[in-house]
Formats: structure tokens, C-alpha cells, sequence
């Protein structure tokens, strides 16, 4: 029988292509990056199955792709997916979810104490030679805040939401609150976490790190209202997407002392603009959407979502389709 074609729309590590290639007839995007749109909708006239990152999976690229049943993303967020326009096809969307939640809550561990122990912005002071007697510097210019025996406030607490709970909590003897959709009896107990309302937790907590997922229900979902609820001395961590948060309100807050500081993965759009002002502030820390950003987690990725869209293509039960297209495994 001959084997399904996929399409890989950026490189992938050498092993994971090895693997693909024995169920699958391969082609892949040869640039750096990922390929263009435009490249994209040229290659899928005969594919089955699509491995990809980002970009939007809606009606057009479906419209190009007559033979697509399959489209595996090496991420865990999906908001890329067209859910109505892939559930209207019938084609199946996966991701690759646990294999990074300890690489992201690492990450926004580093942002807490980058950001309240002011390290990019000190790390500056020493490397343009600042950091000098004699130019009446007082200990207190290099004060931060402790993150140990803080209390943070998690928004969104599920895998990786839980992974930043297990560090906070074990790792910095913090004050854990959350507030998520669903209420998660087990957070609670194994880490002591209290659940509240998004109003008490902004208002308690020294930390807020959203987690959420980007959906209809989330975009937006920070706003002036929350920021104005936060004490003068917390810090917005955020690693879920730019989109959740009202970006301009954040500003507001910060340039108005609202909020003391910001630690951010993630913008709307991205790349920010140049002159966005974020990216001047002293007390905001800024990273490239990093979080799940290391080798050994991007190649554990990267054959998840191998392994995923090999099942699908190859009439096995796909591990990670997304919850909301779980049913169309059945109905195959
Ligand atoms: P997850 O396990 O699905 O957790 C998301 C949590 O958010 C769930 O517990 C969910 O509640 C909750 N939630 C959803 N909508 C909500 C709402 N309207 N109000 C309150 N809570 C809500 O996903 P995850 O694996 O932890 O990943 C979360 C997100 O992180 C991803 O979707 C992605 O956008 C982002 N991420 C970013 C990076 C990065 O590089 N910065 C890397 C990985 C992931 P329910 O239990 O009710 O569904």
C-alpha cells in the first residue's frame, strides 16, 4: 500500500524525519524558520497529513489541501486550529501536550525572579561599567523583591499551571492561589492551593502568572479592571499568548506605577513593534515566546507530534487529538 503524504512545514530534527519516513512519504519546508503561507498552500494539493507549528489551520489552507485527515501541531497550544472550519472537514487536529510542562514552568519561575530581583536591568548596570565607587550609590538602588514566601496567583491551573504550583510551593515556601474554569480538587490538596475568585487573587497576590490557553473565551481576558485590582507592589507574569492580555492596559499599568513590574514570553503580535513601549522599560522583562524553548523538550515535541499524526495517518488512536475534535476519532 502506498504510504500517506505528509508535508513538514519547518525542519525537524534528523531522527524525528527517519521515523515519519517509514510510515509516511515526506516532504519538507528546506528554508530556515517555517515556509510562508503562500509556500504552504502551494505544497498541500495531495497531502494527507500536515506537521506544522503555528499559522492559522482554517477554511482556505482546507481549501487547498482536498485530501488532508490529519494535521499534527508540535505545540500544545492550538488556537492556530480552525476547530469549526477542521470539524466541517472532518480533519483531525493534534498537539503535544506534558512533554513541556516542565521546560514552561521553569521558564516562569525565571521571569518571577528576573523580574523581582531586577536581573536584566542589573546584569546591564555591571556590563556598561555602572557599577562604580564613588558615584554615590546606595544599597538600596539594587533592592528587589523576594519571591520565597510570596503568594502567587495562578490563572489557569492545569498541566503547565500545575507544574509552576509544584515550584512555588516546594521549591519558594510560597502562597499558592489559582482560580481556574474547572475547580481542581487535586491541586488543592497536593499543594495546598487555595481557589478564589479572580478578584481575591488579584488582589492578594504578589505574583499573577496567567496560564490560560488562547480561546474565544480567553482573548482579552486580562484587562484594565484586573490590572487596577493588583497590589502597587505585584508583578503580571504572563506564558500563555499575547492575545489573552488587553496589551495597552498593561502598559497603562505599568507607566502608571499600577503594577510594579512585568515579566513576558508572549506579545501581541509578535514580533512586538520596535517602538512598542514595553520594550523599553526598566521593570518589565522581555523574552522571544521561549518557554518550551530547549533542545531536549523541543525535540521530545517534535516526535510526539511525529507520533501523533504517524497514528492518525495510519488508522492507530492518535494519543493527543484536542479535546475539542476528540470525537471525529471515533466517527474515522
Ligand atoms: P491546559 O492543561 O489545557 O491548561 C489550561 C487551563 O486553563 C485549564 O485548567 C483550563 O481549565 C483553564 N482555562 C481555560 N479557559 C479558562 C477560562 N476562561 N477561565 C479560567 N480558566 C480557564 O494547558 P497547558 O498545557 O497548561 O497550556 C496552557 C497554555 O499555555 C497553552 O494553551 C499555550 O497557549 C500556553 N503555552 C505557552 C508556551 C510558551 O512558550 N510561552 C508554551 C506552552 C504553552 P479547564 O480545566 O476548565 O479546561
Amino acid at each position: 500500500m502506498a504510504k500517506p503524504k505528509v508535508y513538514i512545514s519547518k525542519q525537524i530534527p534528523a531522527q524525528v524525519l527517519s521515523y515519519l519516513e517509514e510510515y509516511c512519504e515526506c516532504k519538507m519546508w528546506d528554508g530556515s524558520g517555517g515556509a510562508s503561507r503562500q509556500g504552504l498552500l502551494a505544497e498541500l494539493q495531495d497531502v494527507e497529513g500536515l506537521l506544522t507549528t503555528g499559522g492559522p489551520i482554517d477554511a482556505e489552507l482546507l481549501q487547498h489541501a482536498p485530501k488532508l485527515r490529519a494535521v499534527s501541531s508540535i505545540s500544545v497550544g492550538y488556537n492556530h486550529f480552525d476547530l469549526d472550519a477542521m470539524r466541517t472537514r472532518g480533519v483531525l487536529g493534534m498537539h503535544t501536550p506534558y512533554v513541556l510542562d516542565d521546560t514552561v514552568a521553569d521558564l516562569v519561575l525565571a521571569l518571577m525572579l528576573a523580574s523581582a530581583r531586577r536581573v536584566p536591568e542589573l546584569d546591564a548596570f555591571v556590563k556598561e561599567g555602572k557599577w562604580q565607587r564613588g558615584r554615590g550609590l546606595k544599597e538600596e538602588d539594587f533592592f528587589g523583591m523576594d519571591v520565597h514566601h510570596a503568594t502567587i496567583g495562578i490563572l489557569g491551573m492545569g498541566r503547565i499551571g500545575e507544574a509552576i504550583a509544584k515550584r512555588a510551593v516546594h521549591g519558594f515556601d510560597m502562597e499558592l492561589l489559582y482560580y481556574n474554569r474547572t475547580r481542581k480538587p487535586e491541586a488543592e490538596e497536593r499543594f495546598g492551593a487555595q481557589y478564589v475568585t479572580t478578584e481575591e487573587l488579584l488582589r492578594r497576590s504578589d505574583f499573577v502568572v496567567l496560564m490560560t490557553p488562547l480561546t474565544a473565551e480567553t482573548k482579552m481576558y486580562f484587562r484594565k479592571e484586573h490590572f487596577e485590582l493588583m497590589k502597587p507592589t505585584a508583578f503580571f507574569i504572563n506564558a500563555s499568548r499575547g492575545q489573552t492580555v488587553d496589551e495597552a492596559a498593561l502598559i497603562k499599568a505599568l507607566r502608571s506605577g499600577r503594577i510594579r513590574g512585568a515579566g513576558l514570553d508572549v506579545f501581541d503580535p509578535e514580533p512586538p513593534q520596535p517602538d512598542n513601549p514595553l520594550l523599553s522599560m526598566p521593570n518589565v522583562v522581555t523574552l522571544p515566546h521561549i518557554g518550551s524553548a530547549t533542545e531536549k523538550t523541543r525535540f521530545d515535541m517534535a516526535m510526539l507530534a511525529a507520533r501523533n499524526l504517524v497514528a492518525a495517518l495510519t488508522g492507530g488512536r492518535p494519543p493527543h487529538v484536542v479535546k475539542e475534535l476528540a470525537d471525529l476519532v471515533e466517527s474515522r
